[in-house]
């Protein structure tokens, strides 16, 4: 018997949440797109993204997803035949080699697992060993796969002292928003993210940002195509160019009202904390459940577990029931297993706790994935939503 008639709750890492006022924001008739308020509100939107990347770079916005940013960002830095290195820690760093790959672009693919975060000490060895081949690091911030949080800091400090001029591009879709980035602090020269996770809006648009340095390198890049070259979008004569054609008009709307929300209302640092917390509160839950030895953190160590997504594997269960029972029986949608290193999918769910979260939802979830461990006869510890209750409290 189906107990779901309520709203369903997705605990997904993307598509997140999606506020209500974002929706309300998207409720209204087709704007003008030659003039007037969604220049305005283009514009803000701009500002914000760069308060939210930290940077005082050039945001650039496509109609697109995640996918389609990281083609961007490669389109305006590299050309064929330029040699990268790419930092895997999940499925995502392979995706973006394998997209980089089919651009006839050169990847050194290094693979450091799927436990923890990445050895900058080894990236550091293998461009002191570069005679400037490489042209650029790519590397991903949190792999939603994984929940592994990479230092990017850690990595630009390693670019540095091999003394390697590479770029260091960096995926931040399932972070920005939700854990703390430096965009300049760190030097991180370009960045790619998109709206539908931390950013709490529809699918449907994404962003590149990128420094000065990058926007040099770009001066001297053959660009094929006209869609995803970002110069003739930065700083246009006409509003027209800033999308190459018509913009994504609601979409801009349900970015503003989010990014209103996060930046000028509950303040980035809130946002971050907020994050931090709930994610603590995750983890309690999961660690009491992991001492029964069936179901754990994929990540071990806390420093490289991401606050926006914690990824929950087993060793010994199909859970692919789990997934049905919280879906038919109670209306909730966990994260599906992306498989990575040693686990297939079914041995996998995924929390996504990114976004327009709060404790009611978080415990709810956290509550039914208990009662179907309960119904599944899973093993798993005692005390896990107390745990968790007593992190919130805290
Ligand atoms: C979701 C995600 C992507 C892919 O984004 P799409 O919008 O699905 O194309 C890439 N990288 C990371 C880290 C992600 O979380």
């Amino acid at each position: 018997m189906s107990l779901s008639q309520g709203r369903d709750l997705f605990m997904t890492p993307g598509p997140s949440v999606i506020p209500d006022r974002v929706l309300n924001a998207m409720h209204r008739a087709a704007p003008n797109i030659y003039e007037g308020d969604l220049i305005d509100t283009t514009d803000s939107i701009l500002d914000s993204l760069r308060k939210i990347a930290r940077t005082t770079g050039d945001p650039t916005i496509y109609i697109s997803n995640g996918h389609g940013v990281w083609e961007a960002a490669l389109h305006n830095v590299l050309q064929a035949g330029d040699k990268v290195l790419c930092l895997a820690t999940g499925v995502f760093g392979n995706g973006w080699a394998n997209v980089a790959n089919n651009m006839g672009i050169d990847v050194e693919l290094i693979n450091f697992g799927t436990t923890g975060s990445f050895d900058a000490a080894k990236v550091a060895e293998i461009l002191r060993g570069d005679t400037g081949e490489i042209k650029a690091v790519l590397a991903t911030h949190t792999d939603t796969s994984s929940s592994i949080t990479n230092d990017i800091a850690a990595l630009r400090k390693a670019i540095d002292e091999a003394g390697h001029h590479a770029l260091l591009m960096v995926d931040c879709i399932a972070s920005l928003g939700c854990e703390p980035f430096e965009m300049d602090a760190w030097g991180v020269d370009v960045m790619v993210a998109g709206c539908q996770k931390g950013l709490m809006v529809p699918p449907g648009v994404a962003f590149t940002f990128h420094n000065a340095k990058a926007a040099q390198v770009s001066e001297n890049i053959q660009k094929s195509s006209p869609y995803w070259n970002w110069t003739p979008r930065t700083n246009p004569d006409i509003f027209y160019l800033r999308f190459n054609g018509t913009p994504p008009t609601h979409h801009l709307f349900g970015l503003a009202e989010a990014l209103k929300m996060l930046v000028d209302e509950e303040g980035l640092e809130n946002v971050w904390a907020r994050h931090t917390k709930q994610a603590q509160a995750v983890w309690a839950a999961v660690d009491r459940w992991a001492e029964a030895g069936a179901i754990r953190c994929n990540v071990n160590k806390l420093a490289d577990r991401s606050s926006a997504v914690t990824t929950v594997v087993s060793d010994t269960v199909d859970l692919t029931p789990l997934h049905h029972w919280c879906q038919d029986t109670a209306g909730l949608v966990l994260g599906v297993g992306i498989g990575f290193g040693n686990y297939e999918s079914n041995q996998i769910f995924r929390i996504g706790h990114m976004g327009h979260m709060n404790p009611v939802m978080l415990l709810g979830a956290l509550s039914t994935i208990e009662a179907g461990l309960n119904a599944l006869q899973i093993p798993h510890g005692e005390g896990a939503i107390e745990a968790a209750g007593r992190v919130l409290s805290s």
